[in-house]
């Protein structure tokens, strides 16, 4: 059994927590937290040892009530591996702990890509995590963005990327985000550092990205222009584009008899077949949307930032440990959380 631990119990740390806990390879060691805030009591609600991130804090949960475990030290020692799911730069700081007690860590997409050994994303590049110290699992925009390139440069090859990000101001719960009443040239300077981070998973791939950001808390939306390499024998029909995608355990196919018009009524897609949270792992792709134009491919995706990097957590996992080889692992990841809509 992997132990695993994680470090910092937010809003991707507490999925990804409850993820593990369905592998029937893994344990959960338990979680560390800074504050005994409503998801420190859900964790202990939850029977998850709960650890302090910050030994000065003590109190303040013995104060709560809420029983500790330890302290984030006590926790890392304990672990196999530890999924650092801290805000931005903070896995950076955190990296000499992990390194003082020989325990391979993930990060998140917040933190540079040269805190790390590799970027990872299971579907593209799952071998290069193997026997890594440190690994980035992408941002859930590049993990999304990943997804979908890796098929399309399998079947047909990839001439040159251009995706426009339409990215959500902040979270449901990220009430200091905006923006509340705009729409945001963001970064006003091109290429936003999406394509640069795509390149982290597929280095060669030529890529550029614009974003924006607007009033919407529940998904970002991703137009995509794919220039399919030339050379290939012949462009596939969008039909034949549409099987490819299809084809893909953590793509779903929104179909016109849904009559799903955006990330509202995906969110209550998902609420309505009992995922958790409304937890959207897949790439929500427009099957209606998906077109060829000559050497062009067109499309749009919606992806639900707060879980999409969820499974690519738990395949993470066992790449860095070698427990398991991609495919092994995947299928084990999708079946257990119950992938696909
Ligand atoms: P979050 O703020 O929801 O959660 C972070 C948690 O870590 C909080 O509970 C916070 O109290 C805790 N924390 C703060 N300092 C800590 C410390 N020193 N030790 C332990 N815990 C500490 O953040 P999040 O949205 O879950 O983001 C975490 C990482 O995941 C970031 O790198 C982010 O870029 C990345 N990410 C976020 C999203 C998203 O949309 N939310 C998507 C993909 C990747």
């Amino acid at each position: 059994m992997i132990q695993v631990a994680v470090n910092g119990y937010g809003t991707i740390g507490k999925r990804v927590a409850d993820a593990v806990t369905l592998q029937p390879d893994m344990e959960l060691v338990g979680v560390a937290k800074t504050s005994p805030n409503h998801e420190a009591e859900l964790a202990a609600e939850n029977g998850y040892p709960l650890y302090a991130a910050v030994e000065d804090r003590i109190e303040l949960f013995d104060a709560a009530g809420i029983e500790l475990a330890g302290t984030v030290d006590e926790l890392v020692d304990a672990a196999d591996i530890v999924v650092d799911a801290c805000p931005s730069g903070i896995g950076a700081e955190n990296r000499p702990l992990y390194e003082a007690h020989d325990t391979p860590a993930l990060y998140q997409g917040g933190e540079d890509a040269d805190l790390v050994d590799t970027s990872f994303n299971a579907r593209a590049n799952y071998a290069d995590a193997e026997g890594a110290d440190h690994v980035r699992v992408v941002s859930c925009n590049t993990t999304g963005l990943s997804r979908l390139f890796a098929p399309l440069e399998e079947a047909y090859g990839v001439e040159k990327a251009r995706v426009t990000l339409v990215r959500r101001g902040g979270d449901p719960g990220q009430t200091d985000r905006g923006p509340i009443n705009d729409i945001l040239p963001n970064p006003v300077a091109l290429p936003s550092h999406h394509g640069p981070d795509v390149n982290t998973i597929f280095p060669d791939l030529s890529i550029d990205t614009l974003g924006l950001k607007v009033p919407a808390t529940l998904m970002h939306t991703h137009s995509v222009n794919v220039q399919l390499d030339p050379d290939a024998d012949g462009m596939p029909s969008a039909d034949e584009v549409r099987e490819l995608l299809a084809e893909e355990d953590r793509t779903f196919m929104i179909q016109s008899r849904h009559d799903i018009d955006g990330a509202g009524k995906l969110k209550e897609y998902a609420l309505d077949r009992g995922r958790p949270r409304g937890d959207l792992w897949e790439n929500c792709v427009w099957t209606e949307s998906v077109s060829v134009e000559d050497d062009d491919l067109y499309l749009f995706q919606a992806i639900h930032q707060e879980s999409d990097v969820v499974p690519e957590n738990v395949d993470a996992i066992r790449a860095v440990l070698g427990t398991a080889d991609a495919g092994e692992s995947r299928e084990r990841t999708d079946e257990t959380m119950g992938m696909g809509l």
